[in-house]
């Protein structure tokens, strides 16, 4: 029955602010057909042909659609070598949304962190890497609410620490609060105060992947960027998810709800001194990344390193002067609210349709994926040495050829006691209908009833950190 939520603009069922121009068709399997490609490929859902998939949730990075804007922009990129056009207006673009002009296009979020990580701490060296510390920065630590995997391994490599400052309550799965992004400012301050020396820059994630796609507040990042002043640091943001944060910023933080969600983009960005981010998620493209520096100096540095294996900076990074313009639009419709509202509903409605069919998931919802708990559904399978979010993530696709992703135990530190075993539901952007999303819900929660017949499943031997987009899998797949 369709019903309206105060806090959206739309009432439900959130019906998708676009048309489709393009379709592609999905392919119907049997569950009979599913069971055996799975068989035939050592239960290892990486393997399986997205073909064989009807409703693909494993990862919301770089599997979004594209607009008719955006396409049309791409016939227009300059692929010059100098002086392009494409990235004048993505230049143009950035300084409207983050007020930041020196721009370094990547082909993915993680070169952008390489490049920040290279810039700032140096390079890992190799004489160091044989003497068995990793590198240039031997001692120093980089604090962040959670740092993704990729930006912890980069870090790493560069021979620091990367630790996680999110408080208890960040981390507890059950706790509804409305902003579980946000840094322990304690913490933060009590590191600054014993170790400051020893800190080189400190990072935001926004939304917070790391805990399952929680947004950090405004006041949160006023109060660190305040002790990052009176400490003397720089702030940068991992800014993947920037445009969803701005929304539930905009939906859940005292006196921002009249603002738009560019005006608190904006405020986001004004307070750092700088961003990594892909552009496979909020820039709704399938490809690219972005360094942003203010120091112009800073930005020096990086696009020397960037040219050695990238590309030439002044004026194209790494990227095609037509994803430049694909990113400069899809920048920008990211902040569009109208959209933004549907998907934080769509993803809502996913998460309550789980919920009142017993199924229990991280709370909030996060703003790009819905996470399960995997031993709660299945309670047969908790105390086995298998992994019950891969036994399910197998049932599920079986069951009903939908894919999602065992995130296994990672996502949660074992300060709250024994880490919940996740199954994540990724939703791409722009891409499934409402009714996709409530026949996998449907089917999800019919599966709970027959949940004791979920076999556990051997964990797939082939899987190695080359074929999954985040070491996350690691511990599911030992
Ligand atoms: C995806 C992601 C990255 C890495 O971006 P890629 O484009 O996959 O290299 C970094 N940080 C966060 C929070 C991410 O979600």
């Amino acid at each position: 029955m369709p019903h309206s939520n105060p806090s959206l603009s739309i009432s439900f069922p959130p019906f998708e602010p676009h048309r489709a121009k393009t379709v592609e068709p999905i392919h119907i399997t049997t569950a009979g057909e599913r069971r055996e490609l799975l068989q035939s490929h050592g239960f290892n859902l990486f393997r399986i042909s997205a073909e064989a998939v009807m409703i693909d949730l494993l990862t919301d990075s770089g599997t979004g659609a594209m607009s008719s804007a955006q396409w049309s922009a791409m016939l227009r990129g300059d692929e010059s070598y100098a002086g392009s056009a494409s990235f004048q207006r993505l230049v143009d673009a950035l300084k409207r949304i983050t007020g930041i002009a020196n721009v370094l296009p990547t082909h993915q979020g993680r070169v952008a962190e390489r490049l920040l990580v290279e810039t700032i701490i140096g390079r890992p060296d190799a004489a160091q890497l044989r003497k068995g510390s990793n590198g240039g920065g031997g001692g120093l630590i980089v604090p962040n609410n959670a740092h993704f995997d990729t930006t912890r391994h980069m870090i790493e490599a560069g021979g620091a620490q990367a630790m996680n400052l999110l408080p208890r309550s960040g981390l507890d799965p059950a706790n509804d609060g409305p902003f579980k992004g946000d840094m322990d400012v304690a913490a933060l301050e009590k590191l600054l105060n014993t170790r400051g020396d020893d800190v080189p820059f400190v990072m935001l994630t926004v939304t917070c992947n790391s805990n399952g796609g929680q947004p950090v507040s405004l006041a949160n990042m006023h109060a660190v960027r305040d002790l990052c002043d009176a400490f003397g640091k720089p702030l940068i943001l991992d800014a993947c998810r920037f445009a969803e944060n701005a929304f539930f910023i905009s939906q859940r933080e005292a006196g921002q709800s009249s603002r738009s969600a560019l005006a608190i983009a904006r405020e986001m960005f004004d307070l750092s001194d700088g961003a990594a981010m892909s552009t496979r998620k909020d820039g709704l493209c399938n490809v690219g990344g972005l360094l942003l520096l203010r120091d112009e100096n800073l930005h020096r540095k990086a696009c020397r390193l960037c040219v050695l294996t990238q590309g030439f900076q002044m004026t194209y990074g790494s990227l095609p002067g037509r994803d430049l313009e694909a990113i400069a639009v899809g920048m920008q419709e990211a902040l569009d609210e109208t959209y933004l509202s549907q998907r934080a509903a769509m993803i809502t409605h996913l998460g309550d349709s789980l919920q009142r069919g017993g199924v229990k998931t991280v709370r909030p919802v996060g703003g790009h994926a819905v996470f399960i708990d995997a031993r709660d559904f299945c309670p047969h399978l908790s105390d086995s040495s298998d992994s019950a979010s891969h036994a399910l993530a197998c049932a599920i696709y079986e069951d009903a050829g939908v894919r999602c992703t065992p995130i296994g135990s990672v996502l949660f530190d074992q300060r709250t006691g024994r880490a919940p075993d996740l199954v994540r539901l990724a939703i791409p952007r722009r891409t499934y209908s409402p009714s996709h999303l409530e026949y996998a819900a449907a089917s999800i929660v019919e599966l709970r009833h027959r949940a004791s017949s979920i076999m556990p499943r051997p964990l797939p031997h082939d899987l190695d950190i080359d074929m999954t987009t985040t070491s996350a899998f690691e511990p599911a797949f030992r």
